[in-house]
């Protein structure tokens, strides 16, 4: 046990003694500071705390109403006793009413071991109440951790989340970046499988996913049981990427999970929204907009992350009075203008319409039937509609991409192939649109339709050719070499052999195809036409012949 610590004030040289000698001759280790008047008291007790203190009455520049008072502001938690000269009732009273918690005549005090005694006591007493505040308030987070806590998953619940959007999380929910990202998860047709496997075998299910949520999320991240097979991730400092690939990567989990409940297996999918935004508030209005996506998860088939910006372009849908795809997809692009950042509508318009022109080339010169170089054509120019969801500053980095932003990136071919039906476009369309990126991500044994081959190669090619905030325009030449070295792996070689045979006659080094009208020397007018077709102006001959 460390020396009790007392602060004597007492300006009496011989009190001062005498008080002294009446505490250290019970306990010699005590540790006393002596004061003599009001500063010298205040400036002790801003510094190390007491354990007691032990007053005189009167000082020559103030009294112990004064000191009790200012003893209440540095350390109110601090036993005093008042020692008198006089024992006048209203000396006393005054002791008291203003927080003393003992009176003692001076001569009693001076003498024995009443001072000692009551110092002990003051000091006793005020340790238990300090036990017993510290027992009450571990109480009572516990019993805050209980109200917080889903007794079935021991997941945070409902009542968690709403003392944090009030701002009772503190630093929890804070976050120096100004991100916040929240996602909503659902599990799939769950009724079935309380009808299929019982209560207790749902119940099974829900911690399961509990557990899984557990494993998957980060420190900072907050997983709740948002209602009977609903969950809640609340994400300090998520951005839309990073949430869109933690709610994939948990999607997976859930689908794969083994469960056996009663030796029968249950298999569990789950729905995701994922909505985010640059703020470090976390609002209602970020659960709406998560809870609106994951509906449209819903709506898309289940098993599957959707996010909120694919609600606003779903929102805008029925707003297009276009007659063709073509035209709502101008519309749209028109309506969305105010958001686009500059890369995005580069992907969208200049890009797209290049690579729906050269992939119609070498679709033609792969011989294919005019129905499939049309459809060719519309995927070409519906090709990255998917990017819409990606944010500008993802499509715009300089620098390589997060895993999680690859991950995001990779998603716009099925979401653009999704949205692109949306607007009208044939079903064939669509699944050159979502085989796009497959090459790049699966590999060369996938199974792709020859359209979604050979937009990928147009797509490559433009992409190449053109500036891009990564990347200077490299020539067709070495565009074209970068083909071939890349035949047989992420681009299908009959395609790469028809782009050669279309390009090769007229590509020389040193031309991009930011370059838009051809030298006037050149005397080749397959060169020209590739050029005219790659700066987008021109329909490719093959659909102006028709
Ligand atoms: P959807 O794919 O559209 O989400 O279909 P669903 O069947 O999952 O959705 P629905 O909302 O119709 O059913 C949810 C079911 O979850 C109904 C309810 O009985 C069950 N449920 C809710 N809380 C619990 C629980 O604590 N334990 C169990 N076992 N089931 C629960
Ligand atoms: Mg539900
Ligand atoms: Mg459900
Ligand atoms: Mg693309």
């Amino acid at each position: 046990m460390p020396a009790v610590r007392i602060l004597l004030a007492e300006d009496n040289p011989d009190h001062q003694s005498l008080l002294a000698l009446a505490i250290r001759q019970h306990d010699p280790e005590a540790d006393i500071v002596v004061v003599a008047s009001r500063s010298q008291f205040e400036q002790r007790l801003v510094g190390r705390p007491f354990d007691c203190v032990v007053l005189d009455f009167n000082l020559p520049d103030t009294q112990a109403d004064d000191l009790l008072r200012l003893l209440q502001v540095h350390q109110p938690d601090c036993p005093a006793i008042v020692v008198s000269s006089s024992t006048e009732q209203n000396v006393v009273i005054r002791a008291f009413r203003n927080g003393s918690v003992d009176f003692l005549p001076k001569d009693e005090a001076f003498e024995g071991d009443a001072l000692f005694r009551r110092i002990t006591h003051a000091c006793l007493s005020r340790r238990r109440k300090e036990r017993l505040r510290r027992r009450t308030e571990r109480r009572q987070r516990l019993l805050a951790a209980l109200v917080e806590t889903d007794p079935l998953t021991g997941l945070s619940n409902r009542r968690h989340l709403e003392r944090l959007s009030r701002g009772g999380g503190g630093r929890q929910v804070l976050d120096r970046r100004g991100y916040t990202a929240v996602l909503l998860l659902d599990l799939d047709h769950f009724k079935r499988i309380n009808d299929t496997h019982g209560h207790a075998g749902g119940d099974q299910v829900l911690r399961a996913v509990a557990a899984a949520l557990r494993a998957a999320v980060g420190p900072r991240d907050v997983a709740c049981r948002w209602g009977g097979e609903e969950f809640l991730i609340l994400r300090p400092g998520g951005t839309l990427a990073e949430s869109v690939y933690l709610a994939d990567e948990i999607r997976e989990r859930i689908a794969n999970l083994e469960i056996v409940h009663k030796e029968r297996r249950i298999h569990v999918t789950a729905s995701v929204g994922v909505a985010a935004c640059a703020s470090r508030d976390y609002s209602e209005e970020l659960i709406t907009q998560a809870d609106e996506a994951l509906y449209f998860a819903k709506n898309l088939g289940r098993d599957r992350v959707c996010t909120w910006p694919l609600v606003l372009f779903d929102r805008a849908v029925p707003g297009l009075t276009g007659a063709t795809p073509h035209e709502r997809l101008e519309q749209l692009l028109t309506q969305f203008a105010p958001w686009l950042g500059p890369v995005q509508r580069e992907h969208l318009t200049r890009h797209a319409r290049r690579v729906a022109a050269l992939a119609v080339a070498f679709g033609e010169a792969l011989d294919l039937d005019p129905g499939t170089l049309e459809h060719l054509h519309t995927a070409g120019l519906f090709h990255d509609l998917g990017k819409l969801l990606v944010p500008e500053p993802v499509l715009a980095r300089p620098g390589p991409l997060t895993v999680a932003e690859r991950h995001l990136l990779a998603r716009h071919a099925d979401d653009g192939a999704d949205m692109s039906l949306r607007l009208g476009v044939d079903r064939v369309v669509s699944t050159f649109i979502r085989g796009h990126h497959r090459l790049y991500r699966d590999g060369p044994g996938v199974d792709t339709p020859v359209g979604s081959r050979v937009l990928c190669v147009a797509d490559a090619f433009v992409a190449m050719t053109s500036h891009r905030p990564y990347q200077t325009a490299c020539s067709l030449s070495a565009a074209l070499w970068s083909l071939k070295r890349e035949r047989g792996r992420h681009f299908d070689p009959r395609v790469v052999d028809a782009a050669v045979r279309y390009l090769a006659r007229g590509a020389r080094p040193a031309r991009t195809t930011a370059d838009v009208a051809p030298p006037a020397r050149s005397s080749s007018a397959v060169r020209r036409h590739v050029i005219d077709v790659l700066s987008g102006d021109t329909t490719p001959r093959v659909l102006a012949a028709r």
